[in-house]
């Protein structure tokens, strides 16, 4: 990092900032502010010029105000725990960080019309919890759950485990408020599932990655809460028969599949190691695994039919004598389900502890190219940096892979990882751009991929995008260097997806 500040705020700035958060919104002390200008993984590629936490609406509408007014950047920021060094600042002491965390209040729940109403820095592991203690259910849940918020689950549009039966975060909203990048608030807070007026605006902002206002506060759906659950770990033969079996499961549960996560044995090796306190599910060792979940908001045998473990345990006697399934194990008790999804969330948390690197990609292809292109693609990136391990999973039902590599032995650290990786870099995602892919599923853009999007995304789709950044962010205040350039000539800071 530079030891120079780019083109610091000047003090009186910073006055007028302290008297709109006061003391309690303002933060001071050096070690903090470097945390809020440090992503999940330790890296820190800018530094922060202040880091503001704002209680009220009003009041990031008058940071935001004053910041445009000055032409000083704005970085939103939610819980850190993005993956694309997107909430954290890139530029050298001339961003203005604004987190969220102290509008962590719930506004309204209403069971019965199945919604709630959030300030942007509500905890997604607190809004899970209230929905259930309202007997609902709030679907988006992710390794990061007990840190990541709200806000940043909507702007990066966070998926996660059970996007095949419920959608994205996008389908979660109904409503949301924003303060643009001049100040103004937008009040979206409608609650309603037919709105036809026009653009819908509310679209705009979730997936924006904070680069075109930030969301204060929003109305998201909830649901019914599960009242039987079937929790398998199937030992499958290949990525195919994941597949196969996926197609055959949504047929034989009624379509109530949750979810469908596809688990590679050196990922789960991986994970055994580095996160402690887990159990191996099957007694053997796969390649290749599978976690199901079904799901019915009826309780066991309400409906004559059976539980859904039973269920499931017909569906995987079927399986067997197919040759779809190798061997596999529906969990007995919550504790065991709970060590079956802790191993699939575990996967980022080990490879941040292995002190090989290894990197990952978010991409995502039809559900039905995945096993061709798994093979194709394996085959292109071993061939290209021999010794590398790939150990591609994800989320099988949506077509999400998080297609991750560990370096070859005798690469052990990140700079001498980084030109392989820019290899498979260009390997791995045009190949997703040829299969009609995204090179980004569910992470976003951030820096790290904004000159992957300049790629790999056609003319005609980056002019709309930056048509709509100039729009509303005619001076580019708004988490500059993230997602989208207007200018093709703007330097470029990069974080990494390398781990
Ligand atoms: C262990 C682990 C597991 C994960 N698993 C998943 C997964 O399964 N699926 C998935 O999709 N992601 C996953 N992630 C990534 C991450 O948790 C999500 O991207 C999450 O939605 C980020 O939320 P956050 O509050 O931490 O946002 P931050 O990291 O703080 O910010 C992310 C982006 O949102 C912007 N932002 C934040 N708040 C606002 C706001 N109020 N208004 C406008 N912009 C804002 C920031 O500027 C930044 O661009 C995982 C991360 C970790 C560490």
């Amino acid at each position: 990092m530079p030891d120079t500040y780019l083109n610091p705020p000047s003090s009186a700035f910073m006055d007028k900032l302290a008297a709109i958060v006061g003391d309690k919104g303002m933060v001071t002390d050096p070690q903090a502010v470097a945390f809020h200008s440090t992503d999940w993984r330790g890296i820190s590629v800018g530094r922060a010029a202040a880091v503001v936490k704002p209680a009220t609406v009003e009041e990031v509408s008058a940071i935001v105000k004053l910041c445009h007014e000055n032409n000083v950047k704005v970085v939103p920021q939610g819980g850190i725990t993005g993956l694309m060094v997107a909430g954290v600042p890139v530029r050298d002491g001339d961003e203005v960080v604004v987190s969220m965390a102290r509008m962590n209040r719930i506004l309204d729940v209403n069971p019965g019309a199945y919604t709630m109403t959030v300030e942007a820095g509500v905890v997604l592991q607190t809004i899970q919890e209230t929905a259930i203690s309202h007997d609902r259910y709030f679907p988006i849940s992710l390794g990061a759950q007990g840190s990541c918020m709200i806000g940043g689950n909507l702007s990066t549009n966070a998926g996660g485990a059970t996007v095949l039966h419920y959608g994205n975060t996008r389908n979660m909203v109904l409503g949301l408020e924003v303060v643009l990048p001049d100040g103004r608030v937008w009040n979206g807070l409608r609650a309603l599932k037919k709105d036809n007026t026009g653009y819908d605006l509310k679209d705009l902002f979730v997936g924006a990655e904070g680069t075109l206002g930030i969301i204060t506060k929003a109305v998201i759906k909830i649901f019914p809460k599960a009242k039987d659950v079937a929790t398998g770990w199937i030992a499958i033969p290949n990525p195919q028969a994941a597949f196969d079996l996926l197609a055959e499961a949504r047929m034989a549960s009624g379509d109530t599949v949750t979810s469908c996560e596809l688990i590679h044995g050196i990922g789960l090796e991986g994970v055994l190691k580095y996160v402690p306190g887990l159990q191996r599910p099957l007694a053997d060792k796969h390649e290749w695994q599978l976690l199901m979940e079904w799901s019915s908001t009826r309780p066991a045998a309400a409906d004559g039919s059976g539980s859904m473990a039973e269920r499931m345990e017909g569906f995987l006697a079927e399986a067997f004598e197919r040759g779809q399934a190798l061997d596999a194990t529906i969990a007995q008790s919550e504790a065991q389900a709970k060590n079956m999804w802790a191993i699939r969330e575990g996967h980022a948390e080990a490879s941040r502890r292995d002190v090989n690197p290894s990197c990952s990609f978010d991409i995502s292809v039809a559900v039905h190219h995945i096993p061709d292109f798994i093979e194709r693609c394996n085959a292109a990136c071993v061939a290209a940096v021999p010794g590398i391990r790939p150990k591609p999973m994800g989320h099988m039902g949506d077509g999400n892979l998080h297609y991750s590599f560990g370096a070859p032995d005798h690469v052990t650290t990140r700079a001498d990882f980084a030109p392989m990786v820019e290899k498979l870099d260009r390997i791995v995602h045009d190949m997703v751009t040829d299969i009609a892919g995204s090179i980004s599923a569910e992470h976003g853009i951030g820096s790290v991929k904004l000159l992957e999007l300049e790629h790999n995304r056609s003319p005609v789709e980056l002019d709309i995008m930056r048509a709509i950044k100039k729009a509303l962010d005619p001076k580019g205040i708004m988490n500059p260097g993230k997602v989208i350039r207007v200018d093709a000539n703007e330097p470029v800071v990069q974080g990494s997806t390398i781990r």
